[in-house]
């Protein structure tokens, strides 16, 4: 198989003191190497062992404090409801509740881990191309704040729902303004040909019906262009000023709109990107939609918790092959697979302290599965990593752990908080006896020998 793993690039890779100048959760130090807030990783590797993910509450606080603050100096009548794809961790989903933050979700379970978590059914939002009417039931018996509609076909299911459940369907219709997001195909969700959302000229006439039938009560419209959108504003912006023409037209014609929710999407410098700030999109928010003077929402994912978490992992081995030397990790594609999804660039840095300041030398950095697309970077400045030395991947904190399979029979890798000095096991490293414990073999197979 034709591997997709990580594109060569044209500017030279982030060195070390780069990669941490950036993320001011994580600190090299002379005698404890790598520390994220106030624990030494190297300590949770050897207690936990690896592969573990490993996330910084502190991050997640003062990056959801971030965004909030600059809606409100834009000010902003904005909520923040967090996209729970991106880490549906539960110790995770506390700490932004505890900071006043929603949910934003995209199926039944992803419901149902949200309000464990303690999230109040009316700061949640379910989005999603295609609910079930079990799932548009279950939102409805939870209270949730809104469902984003996606189809006219939906709407039809949500108001039969609502009928037979004897509920009102708060809705929002989620339109597409077919504007293109310029990030990877695979994350694009706002030009007309992708599945998301409503034609933007049938919104208009969807949106008088939703007022019309019963059950349903109109809230106001959802935009969501795609992730990890580092090209500056001007996507966002043309999107905006499309749902404010809208809204506008909408308005004029007597229909309600209570609140505008603009997506996530935010991008976090992987590399060495230029993302843009929580400062410009909010600036971006208020020049389009902020004449309204409607309350909008956020959903952002990646941006919040993308940069608080990382994948520890340990080096198997390291193997001379006749073009490379491959640096053969207990992590793998089932783990982290973004690079292998989306020619993704993850920063990846070694736990020993002395290993910072050791010569570097190009290496292929894989995992051990069965596919060539396990490749996490090509071509990558290491050290000498003997067997046994730590790594952790950066930015590992979004669609890191949530997208993870047992590919290889490998069993999921545990989860970890930091709370400052504090840290805890928040999920245990699945054992293999679970990987086998709920398959049954049929009685007519026998018994193994
Ligand atoms: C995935 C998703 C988000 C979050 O996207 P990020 O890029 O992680 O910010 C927000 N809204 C909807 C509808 C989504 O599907």
């Amino acid at each position: 198989m034709a591997s997709p793993a990580p594109a060569t690039r044209d500017t030279p890779d982030p060195d070390f003191a780069e990669l941490l100048a950036r993320r001011p959760h994580l600190t090299a130090h002379a005698f404890d190497g790598l520390v994220m807030d106030d624990v030494p990783l190297v300590q949770i590797a050897r207690a936990v062992g690896t592969p573990t993910w490993v996330y910084s509450a502190g991050t997640l606080r003062r990056r959801h404090a971030m965004l909030r603050d600059a809606l409100r100096d834009a000010g902003l009548t904005a909520s923040i409801h967090f996209a729970t794809k991106c880490n549906d961790s539960l110790a995770v989903l506390r700490v932004l509740n505890a900071e006043g933050a929603g949910a934003d979700v995209v199926s039944g379970g992803e419901l149902i881990g949200a309000r464990a978590a303690g999230i109040p059914a009316d700061r949640i939002v379910f989005s999603g191309v295609g609910k079930t009417r079990a799932e548009i039931a279950q939102a409805l018996a939870e209270g949730v704040l809104q469902l984003n509609a996606e189809s006219a076909e939906e709407i039809e299911m949500i108001a039969a729902v609502a009928a037979e459940t004897g509920r009102i369907a708060p809705v929002a219709l989620r339109v597409n303004p077919d504007v293109d997001a310029r990030t990877h195909a695979k994350i694009s969700t706002g030009l007309a040909e992708n599945k998301f959302g409503i034609a933007y000229n049938d919104a208009a006439a969807l949106y008088a019906r939703l007022s019309s039938l019963p059950g349903i009560r109109p809230v106001g419209l959802a935009v969501h262009i795609g992730s990890q959108i580092t090209e500056g504003m001007a996507a966002y912006r043309a999107a905006y000023a499309r749902v404010a023409d809208l809204a506008r037209a909408l308005l004029s014609r007597g229909l309600p709109i209570e609140r505008l929710d603009c997506g996530g999407g935010l991008g976090i410098p992987y590399r060495d990107e230029i993302a843009p700030s929580p400062a410009a999109l909010a600036g971006a928010i208020k020049a389009t939609l902020g004449p309204l003077n409607i309350p909008v929402m956020m959903e952002p994912g990646r941006w919040i918790a993308g940069p608080a978490g990382v994948l520890l992992a340990s080096v198997i081995l390291q193997k001379r092959g006749a073009a490379h030397r491959f640096v053969v990790l207990d992590a793998a594609m089932n783990d982290l697979i973004r690079p292998a999804m989306y020619e993704s660039w993850h920063g990846i840095l070694p736990l020993a302290p002395d290993a910072f300041h050791a010569p570097r030398a190009p290496a292929e950095v894989v995992g051990p599965v069965c596919e060539s697309s396990d490749t996490f970077a090509r071509g990558r400045g290491l050290p000498d990593l003997p067997p046994g030395s730590l790594v952790a991947f950066l930015d590992a904190g979004a669609y890191g752990s949530t997208m993870s399979s047992t590919y290889n029979a490998r069993p999921l890798a545990a989860e970890v908080l930091v709370d400052g000095a504090r840290w805890a096991v928040t999920r245990p490293r699945q054992s293999h006896e679970a990987l086998l414990a709920n398959q049954v073999v049929p009685d007519w197979l026998g018994s193994p020998a």
